[in-house]
Parts: C-alpha cells; structure tokens; sequence
C-alpha cells in the first residue's frame, strides 16, 4: 500500500480524499494554488505544497508543478478527484512515465472515453446499447440532413471534444437544422479547439440514469446500481438519488449487468459511471465518465462501501473488497448540490462566510470545505457542499432532507439552498416524477415575471 499520496485537486473532494487516506493510515499531501493558501484541504492535509497563483490553469492544471511536488514531498500516487486532471490523459501518462501512479484509469481508457464519437463506438462494440445517431463525425451540413431525416427529428448536434454540458444544438424540425448545425460547429470550435460534431435523436422526455461500475484492472468488474440525475439545470446537475425512483431490480440487473460486463471486458481499473438517458423502458448510452462523480455518495450511502477506498486499493494493486453478490441495496439517498450562487439566475456570488453550521444526526453527510470565516475565491466552481442524506424509504430520505437543510447555515452569502426548499413541496419532487426538462420548466415558471 502507498505511504503518501497527493490531490491535485480542491474544496469538498480533497477532503474527501484526505479521509478516506487517514483511515487507510496513508499520510495525505495536498497542493494550492497562493489563492487557496487558507482552504480547508491545506488546513487538513498533512502537507501542502503551493503549486502557482490563483488561475487554475497555472495551478491545478499544472501538471509540471504537480509532478514537481509529487517528487518533494515523496508521494507515490496522485488522487485526481473530480473536473480538473481527473479525465486527463496525458496527465496520467505523465505520472506514470514518472513512477507516480494514477489513481484512476488507465491514459487509454481516458482517451477513449474522452472522445464522444470513440466513447460511442466502444459502447456499442461492448454490447451497449446508445442514442441513434450518425456513425461518427458529421462533417458538413449535407450530410447532416442526410442523418437527420435518417433518424427523425427532433436532433441534437454535440460537439465530439464536448463537456459540461456544453456545446449542444437542438433542431426540432429540418428549417432548424442549418443553424443550429452551423452554430454547433462554430461553437464546439470556440470551446474546445475542435469543431468535429456528431448527430443523435433528441429524446423527449428521458430522464439521466447513471451506472456506476468499479473494475479491478485485471478482468473483474461490478456494478453499484444506478443514481436519477435528471434534475439538471443546464445540462448540470443539481439533485440526485439512489436508487432511481423509475428503476425496477430486473432492470437494475440487466442494464447493471451489460455495464460491469463491459468493463470486465476492457480489463478497467476503478470507479467509472456510464451514463443513460432512459425513456420508455428503453436506456441510451450518452457517455461514459472516467473517474469519480460529484454524486458517488449517494451510492456509498445505499451500498455502504467507500468508493475512494477501493479506488485507492485497485490502484495499489489490492483486489476489490466486495463481489457482486455481496452488493445490496440499503434504504434510499438523495444529494443536493450547494453552490455560491444567487437566484432566480444563479449567478455566482462567492465573498466571506460568516457563520458555518453543518446539519447532522441520523443519515446526514455534510461534504462541504466550508468554515466560517472563510472566504470563498472567485476563480473556481461555485460548488461549496454537497447534503447527502439516507434514509430507510425515499419518503423518509425527503423528510429527512427537508429537516437537515432546515438546520444547515452558511451566513454571509447566498447559496442555493432556497431552491431545494420550494422544490421539495412541489408534488412531482416527492412523487420522483420528473424528467431532464422537468427543472428547467419549473424555474422558467417560478421565476417568470
Ligand atoms: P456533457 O458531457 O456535456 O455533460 P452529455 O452527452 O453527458 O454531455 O449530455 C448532457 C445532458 O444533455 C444529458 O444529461 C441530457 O440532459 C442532455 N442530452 C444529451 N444527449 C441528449 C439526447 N440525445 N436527447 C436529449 N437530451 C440529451
């Protein structure tokens, strides 16, 4: 097992990491940008090396500066968390040309996944199943209409290099097609650097559906069941549950099975997610996420495993502690996202916390790098806590949701957490029925002058 390892990353999932080494007796190193020099990660860890000024760019993407502090400090490993490094290929392979191991995926399998037309391909080679669409690239708008009217409207045109819900066109009939084909392109040119797009049929009304699997590298696979995270704003998610309120057990089985089956298949090591969107009984590969999710609690409250254990452990070369028949389901979780942000149009507010109080008692886990007194940087995600809570039922998960976020204070900004409050007495959030339009339509209502 490794002595030390290092997070290239900040806020609530250092912490994360942190934790799950300290119990592991793995001492921790935790790197900042001159921005971050009072956060909790520093604070907790036990080192920290400062690794460049305030843009994320020259400090937590600065895998030079990373790699230089692996080698200070003597850490073997690099934990990557989430967003930043996490599905950067080259970042892995740097590590390893480094002997530094990477706490993650294999650089191929990042590479893979990180393409959406390759993801795509891959998916439907491992037998699973994935949106209608064009094969591959769409390399001019002749063509386009070709797949179009091929598949029917309405379409989506995504950008290939896409990500974060970003560079996504939608044409509901062929008068939409040229512009919003035009615009995809010019769009996914300006984001990503790459203006290759690709064409699928726009579903409905699905909801996201997500499978978690875990891989030992060396042919063994399971799966964690699923979380419904159709509760996006933006294509960005912001309330998620396990297990997913449309979900039967067959259909966990099957949809549970071809994933981890998949990815036995490809020797993958570690925690992935191989998202859906679901519709009429039916799943639809979108893509697949190489490391771990903002939302892996919910699964770790209803299975009772720690992911990022098992992450660390993989990678040290340890066999998975559980099998597939060992894995059962426990009561219901739901998370919320708190982000540092202002409605009715969340714009970001971060600024000084006056007073941190973090709800508690049965089946509550506050993940959040907040203290009071805290300053918040403007220069990273506005994400400042996740509440998780679990319960016995999804009933009781509700209840007990509402009780914690009644007892949560995060004083001196404003935070997201009124939304949660008017979303839990609306009848489809305490129903489960909703679907990936169902937020946006409620905010464009709530709000509307
Ligand atoms: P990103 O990598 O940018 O997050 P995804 O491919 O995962 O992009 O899609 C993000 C979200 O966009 C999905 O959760 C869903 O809300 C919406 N979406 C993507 N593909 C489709 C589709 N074919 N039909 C309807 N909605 C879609």
């Amino acid at each position: 097992m490794f002595e030390k390892i290092l997070i290239a990353n900040r806020g609530e999932i250092a912490l994360r990491v942190i934790r799950a080494a300290r119990e592991m007796g793995i001492k921790s190193v935790a790197v900042h940008s001159t921005a971050d020099a009072d956060a909790m990660h520093v604070r907790m860890a036990d080192e920290s090396v400062c690794i460049g000024p305030a843009s994320s760019t020259q400090s937590y993407l600065n895998k030079a500066a990373i790699i230089s502090a692996c080698e200070i400090t003597g850490a073997q490993a690099v934990h990557p968390g989430y967003g930043f490094l996490s599905e950067n290929a080259a970042f892995a392979q740097a590590l390893e040309d480094h002997g530094i191991t990477f706490i993650g995926p294999s650089a191929e399998h990042i590479r893979i996944m990180g393409d959406k037309i390759t993801a795509k391909e891959t998916a439907k080679e491992l037998g699973i199943p994935v949106v209608p669409g064009s094969d591959g690239g769409v390399p001019d708008y002749e063509t386009a209409q070709g797949v179009a009217e091929g598949i029917g409207y309405p379409v989506i045109i995504k950008a290939t290099a896409g990500g974060g819900g970003r560079g996504m066109k939608v044409a509901k009939n062929a008068a939409e097609l040229e512009v919003a084909f035009r615009t995809a392109r010019s769009e996914a040119k300006a984001a990503f650097g790459n203006d290759e797009v690709y064409i699928e049929k726009y579903l409905q009304k699905p909801r996201h559906i997500e499978i978690q699997v875990f891989g030992d590298g060396k042919g063994k696979a399971v799966h964690l069941g699923e979380r419904d995270c159709s509760l996006q704003r933006r294509h960005q998610k912001v309330f998620e549950e396990a297990p997913g309120p449309a979900i039967t057990p067959k259909m966990r089985a099957e949809i549970g099975a071809i994933c981890a089956n998949a990815v036995a298949k490809i020797n993958y090591i570690g925690a992935g997610t191989i998202e859906f969107l679901y519709e009429d009984g039916k799943f639809y590969f979108i893509e697949m996420n190489t490391r771990l999710q903002v939302e892996h609690p919910v699964t770790e409250a209803i299975f009772g495993v720690d992911l990022v254990r098992e992450q660390i452990r993989v990678a040290a070369g340890l066999p998975m502690s559980f099998a597939q028949e060992e894995l059962e389901i426990n009561g219901h979780a739901i998370e919320v996202r708190i982000n540092a942000e202002r409605l009715p149009n969340f714009a970001p507010c971060p600024g000084k916390v006056r007073v941190f109080h973090a709800p508690g008692g049965l089946g509550v886990r506050m993940d959040s790098a907040l203290y009071g007194g805290y300053s918040i940087p403007p220069y990273y995600d506005s994400l400042i806590g996740k509440l998780i809570v679990h319960g016995r039922d999804r009933p009781e998960a509700l209840a007990r949701l509402k009780r914690a976020l009644g007892e949560l204070i995060i004083d001196g900004i404003d935070t997201s957490v009124p939304l949660f409050h008017m979303l839990l007495a609306e009848p489809e959030i305490q129903n489960g029925d909703y679907n990936i339009h169902w937020l946006e339509k409620w905010l464009a209502a709530q709000f509307a002058e």
